[in-house]
């Protein structure tokens, strides 16, 4: 069994010998959910420590919204991820939500996309009439 100290040293040779950059592509609606997570983390106590990574997380959540800046309502929900007051994990919509122009045009457009093959978590998505709001399965 490794030391915590071992495990690091490991680790270290291990990240040098990786020097070329990860590069990856987010869909818009991954980087909001990546977006959210990070500003839950950013919260957490002691984040603020670990400089690099909190510099890593605030500089992703500065492209995200930079990326959004033509987006208001997506911006509010960025600006809502920041207040504590709207935590809670909750895996319902805002009850206007799917009436709303960016709930609409944002559920047709992942439901199009769900019944052209597209892989999803039901669990992980809302429900309405207890079933998937993307593939209408019964939950
Ligand atoms: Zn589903």
């Amino acid at each position: 069994m490794l030391t915590d100290d071992e495990l690091l040293a490991l680790m270290t040779e291990e990240v040098i010998a990786h020097e070329a950059p990860i590069e990856m592509v987010l869909r818009p609606l991954s980087a909001l959910h990546l977006a959210g997570l990070l500003q839950l983390a950013l919260r957490h106590p002691g984040t603020r420590e670990h400089e690099d990574a909190y510099y890593v997380a605030v500089t992703f959540l500065e492209h995200v919204r930079a990326y959004f800046a033509d987006a208001p309502a997506t911006l509010e929900v960025l600006r809502r991820g920041d207040d504590p007051a709207y935590d809670g994990g909750r895996r319902q919509p805002p009850p206007d939500f799917p009436n709303s122009r960016i709930g609409a045009v944002t559920l047709a457009r992942l439901r199009a996309e769900v019944s052209a093959g597209a892989g999803h978590d039901c669990e992980e998505w809302w429900s309405m009439g207890g079933r998937c709001v993307l593939c209408d399965r019964r939950r």
